[in-house]
């Protein structure tokens, strides 16, 4: 037996109709901070990644699914969602257009990692970018987009993370001081730690590494490295918040594993989920990007949510998304008798009256091996249907159908012509 690859999942009913309202309210509530979709390849040259992401960062040294195809050209499926976006902006000349633009994102993203409860190796992420606005406003903007869907999603209590990792201007002496606070325990960093000390002594602060993490809580903070613009964009991002009444916390560990990200970074977590695996989205500002792709320097700022984690999230929050649920009419019309020429003209009027239902907008279904009427009637049940349409032997002799309602219990016989109009009638009490 042929099994789906290790750390991906599928997703059967009724579970993908959970799926479906998720992927719903991350788009409405997009549309209503008025940003569109971009839609984007799943695979890219291997060095947008390498290049954006950063060379030593487990993404790129790791977790990547990177092939060659058959004219030798190095692609990978995308690890994340934001340099891909980036790279169509550039690409697209959309810097030289009017500005800010604001993208949304919905796909999977393949990374090579341990699975573990809501972490696959193929998952399915939601994200925001804003290009072109260096405020402060719009840090805050895509937070509480992010929170708006969480609130959605019956997830109260969210708590935010915040941090600033400064510019490449400021980035220069906090690297340094870095440097000279973990070389004397160079021998106590893990093996990645200890390669990339030199070189990006960043990758430190978020390393997964037991060991690494105590000796990290007592590194400098890039809060007292911020140059001047930086501290003001810091200073200005938490008044606002304060402001419009967000409560944050600061959390100086917090850089993202990602090198494009400049000032702000963040994590929306729900305790609920437990230490581990708490956070909802991260996401920050990428300023110098768009610039690093080959287009001008335009400011940018997003996040990324990953959406198994949200209904994970949803199913211990207060609004558990209601999987499957009811189809409103289900039609019983078993075999005909020999007296009835097999039924066949009673069978012409089923897929008609099917078909009328539908076209009004109800979910209808029969039984297309036509059972006997017990088995239609437990397939109803089954299904939860709401209404049951007895398409009988006798009752058609008589150019009519009986119309049970499910819900309460009665049942009438009318004309065929007016079935639809009987069910219409008793709508969603019935
Ligand atoms: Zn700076
Ligand atoms: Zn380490």
């Amino acid at each position: 037996m042929i099994k789906s690859p290790r750390g991906t999942s599928d997703v059967l009913p009724p579970e993908s109709a959970k799926w479906i309202y998720l992927e719903g309210i991350v788009r409405e509530v997009a549309r209503r901070y008025n940003f569109d979709e971009i839609r984007l390849p799943t695979f890219e040259h291997s060095e947008l990644f390498s290049r954006t992401v950063g060379e030593t960062t487990d993404i790129v040294e790791k977790e990547m699914y990177t092939f060659k195809d058959k004219t030798g050209r190095d692609l990978t499926l995308r690890p994340e969602g934001t340099a891909g976006v980036a790279r169509a902006f550039v690409e697209h000349g959309m810097a030289s257009g009017p500005l800010p633009r604001k993208f949304y994102y919905l796909g999977s993203m393949f990374r090579y990692e341990r699975p573990q409860a809501g972490r696959y190796r193929e998952h399915r992420q939601f994200g925001v970018e804003i290009f072109g606005s260096p405020s402060p406003h719009s840090d805050v903007e895509v937070i509480t987009l992010a929170m708006d869907i969480a609130e959605e999603l019956g997830l109260t209590g969210t708590e935010l993370y915040i941090n600033s990792i400064g510019c490449p201007k400021c980035r220069g002496p906090y690297k340094e001081a870095l440097i000279a606070y973990l070389t004397p325990h160079i021998d106590e960093l893990c093996e990645d730690c200890r390669s990339r000390l030199t070189r990006n002594p960043l990758r430190a602060l978020d390393c997964k590494s037991e060991r690494c993490k105590a000796l990290v809580a007592g590194a400098p903070s890039s809060l007292d490295y911020l140059c001047g613009e930086c501290k003001e964009h810091w200073d200005r991002f938490r008044e606002i918040l304060t402001a419009v009444g967000i409560p944050y916390t600061v959390d100086k560990s917090l850089v993202r594993g990602l090198d494009y990200y400049t000032r702000t970074v963040f994590e929306l977590k729900w305790p609920p989920l437990g230490p581990a695996g708490s956070t909802l989205c991260g996401g920050g500002r990428y300023d110098g990007l768009v610039e690093q792709l080959g287009g001008p320097p335009v400011a940018g700022v997003g996040f990324g949510m990953g959406l198994e984690r949200m209904l994970l999230a949803n199913e211990k929050g207060e609004k558990p998304i209601q999987a499957g649920g009811e189809i409103d009419v289900f039609i019983v019309c078993p075999k005909g008798g020999e007296g009835e020429d097999k039924g066949f003209e009673r069978e012409a009027r089923l897929q008609e009256l099917a078909r009328a239902f539908r076209r009004k907008g109800l979910r209808c279904d029969f039984d297309p091996l036509q059972r006997s009427m017990k088995a239609q009637m437990k397939q109803a049940d089954r299904m939860n249907a709401r209404f049951v349409v007895i398409l009988g032997e006798d009752e058609f002799r008589s150019r009519s159908a009986s119309v049970r309602s499910m819900r309460h219990g009665w049942q009438k016989t009318v004309p065929i012509e007016e079935v639809l109009a009987t069910i219409e009638e008793a709508g969603q009490n019935g």
